[in-house]
């Protein structure tokens, strides 16, 4: 029945942890996947989680399902952490937000509002930008093009290239912009670039798209994190947002996220919710309850956000000396290049700038796992192998 059904390629990334699984070197580091190690190089259960999930199983609440948009107290909360507790947009009750099955899922019910009601149906996303935006929206039926965003002299933000790209995309086109801790480059724009971006977008007249998968990540501060969105909303752009708790909260495997469709007014709100809710049922029904459970109750107890936002600026601390140290070790390594990009990128990844030959020899002569690009996930390294990653890193590019 399916003989004409060719072999399809390996996902890129999940394929780096194939090849370091089966690596016998001890050394062996993997730097491929995006998920935060503790110092110990071990997955990490933040405490304001684990104490909120005693909490809820103390309670022996039951497992019915959620309504299509999952729970409101989530939606809420979720919500307000993105745009402030105060924000216009929630008093004046124009927000559509739901419950999503993690970061992805936002985007791909967003997507698919898009290709439903949008009246332009092309976005426009960073190049490079995360391997899934690209088929997230060419499934859902929106079209993928690009704008220049890495600079690969500077390994930073190319400012030039991208205002002048974004000046060129055609009115009413949609979007992509990360919000914050970019992935795969770890480039953000600065506050006055932002600014220039949010001038260039409202001149085309263009709707965007949030995703926001590191708020608090990139600099262990939720607000500061988030000011790229509140700024647009201040300035009038149309927005929607992806937001994922998979990072944050370390809510990977739950499949926590949100997305939300900011609206001219509450009766435009109720028409778009309405619709999106049509889009939901057939494609899962409701969204998983337990970890919204976990982010819901964390957001909603002063004790227990007190703690996770400690938890948070742990993570994202521990990864910025992580990224100094692996400088300071090239640099006593005796290496002339520059690595001042390390410092300068934030969130959890560097896009190291080596060449794919050098990413391949990292891999069959260090044991030390990335992705081609030359992206290293800053989570994955430790007090424990940093010096090993900068001998290596040295090594194949003297
Ligand atoms: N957007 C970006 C930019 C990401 O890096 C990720 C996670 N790798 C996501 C969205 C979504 O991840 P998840 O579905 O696990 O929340």
């Amino acid at each position: 029945w399916w003989s004409h059904v060719e072999m399809g390629p390996p996902d890129a990334i999940l394929g780096v942890t194939e090849a370091f699984k089966a690596d016998p070197n001890p050394k062996k580091m993997n730097l491929g996947v995006g998920a935060y190690r503790d110092d110990q190089g071990k997955p990490f259960v933040l405490p304001s989680v684990r104490e909120a999930e005693r909490r809820i199983v103390g309670e022996k609440l039951d497992k019915e399902y959620a309504g299509i948009t999952g729970l409101p107290d989530f939606c809420n909360h979720s919500i307000k952490l993105a745009l402030g507790a105060n924000s216009p947009v929630i008093t004046e009750k124009r927000n559509v937000t739901v419950q999503a099955i993690s970061g992805t899922g936002a985007l791909r019910i967003g997507s698919e509002f898009l290709a439903k009601y949008s009246k332009s149906k092309v976005i426009y996303q960073p190049t490079p930008t995360w391997g899934n935006h690209v088929p997230v929206f060419k499934f859902a039926g929106v079209d993928v093009k690009q704008y220049r965003y890495y600079d690969k002299n500077t390994c930073g933000f190319d400012e030039k290239g991208a205002l002048e790209d974004i000046a060129q995309i055609p009115k009413g086109s949609i979007i992509l912009l990360h919000a914050c801790a970019h992935n795969p480059t770890g480039v953000d724009p600065t506050r006055e670039q932002w600014k220039k971006i949010s001038e260039v977008v409202k001149k085309q007249g263009l709707f965007v798209f949030f995703d926001m998968a590191y708020q608090g990540f990139a600099s262990g501060d939720v607000d500061g994190d988030a000011f790229a969105v509140r700024y647009f909303i201040e300035q009038g752009h149309k927005i929607c947002l992806a937001q994922s708790f998979a990072k944050n909260m370390g809510l990977y495997g739950e499949r926590v996220g949100a997305f939300t469709m900011v609206c001219g007014d509450a009766e435009e709100a109720g028409r778009v919710a309405s619709q999106i809710k049509i889009l939901i049922r057939p494609m899962y029904s409701n969204p998983p309850i337990h970890g919204a459970r976990i982010a819901s109750r964390i957001l909603n107890d002063p004790e227990l956000k007190k703690q996770w936002l400690t938890d948070v600026k742990g993570m994202a601390d521990r990864i910025i000396t992580m990224r100094s140290q692996l400088k300071d070790l090239l640099k006593k390594e005796g290496s002339s290049r520059n690595w001042q990009h390390i410092t300068d990128q934030i969130g959890m990844f560097c896009f190291t700038g080596i060449n794919p030959q050098q990413v391949e020899k990292l891999i069959k002569e260090h044991s030390v796992y990335l992705t081609k690009d030359g992206r290293i996930s800053v989570a994955g390294i430790s007090s424990n192998n940093v010096g090993y990653l900068a001998k290596a890193l040295h090594d194949v590019t003297k």
